[in-house]
């Protein structure tokens, strides 16, 4: 039996029109045996899977759709390092694993520059990023962090700018301050992800597309069924995040899919470009639910944000991103939209992105609430280095105890929902 009709080409976004080439990876038929049996081609999946290649591994991928189908190939591209609920880790863990935390914050940055330049991967790299305040007491966050920069020596240039230097920085008047970094930046996510596959099928790895696992059937050596097929590996890694439903019994109501959601301008004029972001920067704000956006290579302005907790795509996005973006900019208005388009980010109640293990073989990573280009290349190492016996990282977060919500999806979706109508709340005052 074969559920092809119902497999997925890309959602039409901007990056889908302007990706250097198309996967054209075969479904599986058959049998095969891996190592490890990745599930789902996004960057944790990818990012895995080229890790162990590189480290001579047999590795099968299964993707349900195409490579980078899911929040991979959409996102904002912007390379942000750390990850959420990085805080909370550091209470429980205590300040013990302090300068742990700090070297894997920076890390995902290292690997994608490494990767980049060691894979020749063209996906429009570029350093510079600024997180932007909306509010006073935001400028709180951005000192804390410009000391924990002194206090480390860090060796890549940044710097804060006040309100009247951040209108300059970036056209608008919307920001009471911001901070640079230029270690952080921006990237072209579809191109990265097919890029970083293609480098893993050089080294050996064998990615099938329009492949749905459908069951992981537990052992020895976990068998993982497709339709027309199926993979027996020594370890499988379920990779699957916002958009996979597998594993009920030890995964459900531990992540949640949420909605974020850009529109792309034409690409605008260099006069607009000098006024709103000379530097072309990636700029991100402060507030729990995050407006985010930068130019793309050809100057559009790529504006994104507001999520939603159904994982359900609003009636117009652009109805929904356009008052937004002209808010910041509005010497914007009446610019053509040329696209929008949306994905589901995997969100955790208490925003510790979820791994562990299942049996003992079958690996787990997901939910980075919403950050994700930077951490999932973390996370890809550091289940490689755990599949090879070095467990302190992967540890770290599996030893986490997360609060999963009993009963439906829908019934957790309307949780979270309000959940967020608090952050929201608080993104007011
Ligand atoms: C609109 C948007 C903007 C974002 N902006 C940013 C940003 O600017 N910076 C940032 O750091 N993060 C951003 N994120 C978050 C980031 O994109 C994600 O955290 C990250 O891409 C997650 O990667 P992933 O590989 O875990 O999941 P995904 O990329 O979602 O990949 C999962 C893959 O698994 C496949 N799959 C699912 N089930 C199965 C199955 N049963 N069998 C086989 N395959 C399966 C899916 O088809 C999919 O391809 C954004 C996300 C969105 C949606």
């Amino acid at each position: 039996m074969s559920n092809k009709n119902q497999l997925q080409e890309h959602t039409s976004s901007y990056y889908a029109a302007t990706s250097n080439d198309r996967s054209d990876y075969p479904a599986l038929r058959g049998a095969q045996t891996a190592d490890v049996c990745v599930i789902g081609a996004g960057f944790t999946g990818i990012a895995t899977a080229l890790c162990l290649s590189e480290r001579g591994y047999k590795v099968v991928v299964l993707e349900a759709n195409r490579v980078g189908w899911g929040a991979s190939g959409r996102n904002g591209g912007q390379i942000i390092a750390g990850f959420s609920g990085a805080a909370k880790l550091r209470k429980m863990h205590g300040e013990i694993i302090s300068d742990l935390l700090w070297d894997m914050k920076w890390r995902g940055n290292d690997i994608i520059y490494e990767r980049v330049n060691k894979y020749a991967i063209e996906c429009n790299l570029k350093s510079g990023y600024v997180d932007v305040a909306l509010k006073d007491r935001q400028l709180g966050y951005l000192e804390d962090d410009m000391k924990e920069l002194q206090r480390r020596d860090f060796p890549y240039e940044y710097k804060m700018y006040d309100k009247d230097e951040t209108r300059k920085l970036l056209g608008t008047a919307a920001y009471v301050g911001s901070m640079t970094n230029m270690r952080n930046g921006h990237l072209h996510p579809l191109n990265l992800c097919l890029g970083e596959a293609r480098a893993a099928v050089e080294l050996g790895a064998t990615i099938y597309e329009q492949s749905p696992a459908i069951e992981i059937v537990h052992g020895n050596k976990p068998k993982v069924m497709t339709a027309d097929g199926h993979v027996e590996a020594g370890i499988v890694v379920l990779a699957g995040n916002a958009y996979h439903t597998l594993e009920k019994k030890h995964l459900s109501g531990l992540t949640f899919p949420a909605g974020s959601y850009i529109i792309g301008t034409k690409p605008l004029p260099q006069h607009v470009i000098d006024e709103i972001n000379p530097q072309d920067l990636a700029v991100c704000d402060l507030n729990e639910v995050v407006d985010y956006y930068r130019l793309s290579a050809d100057g559009r302005l790529l504006y994104g944000g507001r999520c939603n907790y159904s994982g359900r795509e609003p009636t117009s996005i652009k109805a929904s991103i356009l008052p937004r973006m002209l808010k910041t900019y509005p010497q914007l208005k009446g610019v053509r939209i040329d696209y929008e388009w949306g994905g589901n980010v995997g969100i955790v109640m208490n925003r510790i992105p979820a791994l562990g293990r299942i049996n003992g073989n079958v690996w787990y990573s997901q939910g980075y609430s919403g950050h994700g280009v930077n951490v999932t290349h973390v996370m890809g190492e550091v289940i490689a280095d755990a599949i090879a016996g070095q467990m302190e990282k992967f540890d770290l977060f599996a030893k986490v105890k997360h609060h999963r919500i009993p009963g439906s999806q829908w019934l957790g979706n309307q949780m979270i929902a309000l959940g967020m109508l608090y952050y929201r709340m608080r993104d007011l005052f």
